[in-house]
């Protein structure tokens, strides 16, 4: 709580005040905890926040109050934590929801997220990119604000992902480079902008697709539990990487930590946009596979989804096989190398890596154990991602932040 000092004579009212600065301070981590799923009742929220059962209480039902949360007023309805019956909580079914929105190289996409991650409306994929990220950004928001109409939902922000670095503070997409935007596009505030003109109200937020897959499967997929999360994504074209230590996104001093698409993977490999060749970044993304495989891109769908589709679908054809293999190879070099640099307890892919680890878990396993250092490193786990959208919940937990951080002050 703030160490503002209070106007009030010492002495007046300061055991309903101390309560009830306890109980608000307490409201943005016991909404926290119901929205990341680990108060699933209202003895685990007492136990988990160390207060009292009747500030518990209190706290509970102001959540309620504010449309946030649901309290299952039939004690008998759930077992609490040592099997006695307790209050079940929930996120509220019809509460409020973020407006997020996806840019990538094959398209666009808005959706609404509510607590708990949980998506209630998203607009069919759209599958053009204008070069000018004013129209895209306005066409997107357009979109998000039609699916409010038709919801009737309360909104309570936007969250952009892009594909691309986002330099902080400013909100600059550094290197949009598969969306033929200007490098250096003022993304953040172009999105706020096209909020604002389309009548919306709560703050705009920008940030990297991949760092926003890592906080959206951190919260609510396969992240859940972690402490030092690696990520690992292909988008729709290139590689991304993001790391949440402690709950948190490590996106670094100025927003561009963890670039790890250019980490040489592949010394005789094709050349990067970067300036140096054989990144990650070129050597295992979608294109790489369809091109490692002898497949000519094809103009009709997305090359994450032909990518994806040639692996699950043809694996049999010995030079799907064979391509493969080579992408497995590649990426779990590049996972050994991060994996000595920033020791995780867990590794978790999306995108192609999430169906490369699919294809052969025990090869890749395999490929990064043997450069782990001792051999020690080679046991952290690796999973696949399990959200679907990640980047566009993780998008809408941007949104979302304000209201976990201090519920009252956001929605008042
Ligand atoms: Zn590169």
């Amino acid at each position: 709580m703030s160490g503002k000092a209070d106007p009030r004579p010492a002495g007046e009212g300061t055991t309903s005040r101390t309560r009830l600065d306890r109980g608000r301070g307490a409201l943005g981590p016991a909404l926290e905890l119901v929205h990341t799923g680990r108060a699933p009742t209202r003895a685990v929220l007492t136990a988990e926040l160390g207060v009292t059962r009747a500030t518990a209480g209190a706290v509970a039902a102001e959540l309620e109050a504010l449309g946030l949360i649901r309290v299952d007023a039939r004690p008998g309805a759930a077992a609490g934590s040592q099997g006695r019956p307790s209050h079940r909580l929930s996120v509220a079914e019809d509460g409020p929801v973020a407006l997020a929105a996806q840019v990538h190289a094959d398209g666009f996409r808005a959706a609404l997220v509510g607590l708990g991650g949980r998506t209630v409306a998203t607009t069919p994929g759209c599958e053009a990119v204008d070069a000018d990220p004013a129209k895209v950004l306005g066409s997107v928001v357009a979109a998000g604000a039609e699916l409010l109409r038709e919801t009737g939902r309360r909104c309570v922000g936007a969250g952009l992902a892009v594909p691309s670095a986002v330099a902080e503070p400013e909100g600059l997409a550094l290197n949009p480079l598969h969306l033929a935007w200007p490098a250096g596009a003022p993304v953040r505030e172009i999105f706020a902008e096209q909020v604002r003109a389309a009548g919306l109200p709560g703050p705009a937020f920008a940030a990297n697709d991949v760092n926003l897959a890592a906080l959206a499967e951190h919260r609510h997929g396969a992240g859940r539990g972690s402490r030092d999360l690696l990520c690992v994504a292909t988008g729709h074209r290139g590689v991304g990487g993001a790391l949440v230590l402690d709950g948190r996104l490590h996106s670094g001093s100025s927003g561009l930590a963890l670039e790890v698409g250019h980490l040489a993977v592949n010394p005789e490999g094709r050349p990067c946009h970067c300036g140096s060749r054989g990144c990650l970044d070129v050597e295992a993304d979608p294109l790489a596979l369809l091109t490692a495989a002898g497949r000519a891109p094809g103009p009709e769908m997305s090359l994450l989804k032909q990518a994806d589709d040639l692996i699950r679908g043809q694996y049999d054809d010995p030079a799907v096989r064979t391509a493969t293999e080579t992408l497995i190879d590649r990426l779990g070099l590049g996972l050994a190398g991060l994996v000595n640099i920033l020791n995780p307890d867990r590794i978790i892919l999306g995108g192609l890596h999430r169906t490369l680890l699919e294809a052969d878990p025990d090869r890749l396993r395999a490929v990064v154990a043997d450069r782990s250092l001792w051999g020690r490193s080679g046991g952290v786990p690796i999973l696949a991602c399990t959200l679907e959208h990640n980047s566009l919940v993780g998008a809408a937990e941007l949104a979302w932040q304000p209201v976990l951080d201090d519920p009252l002050a956001a929605l008042a």
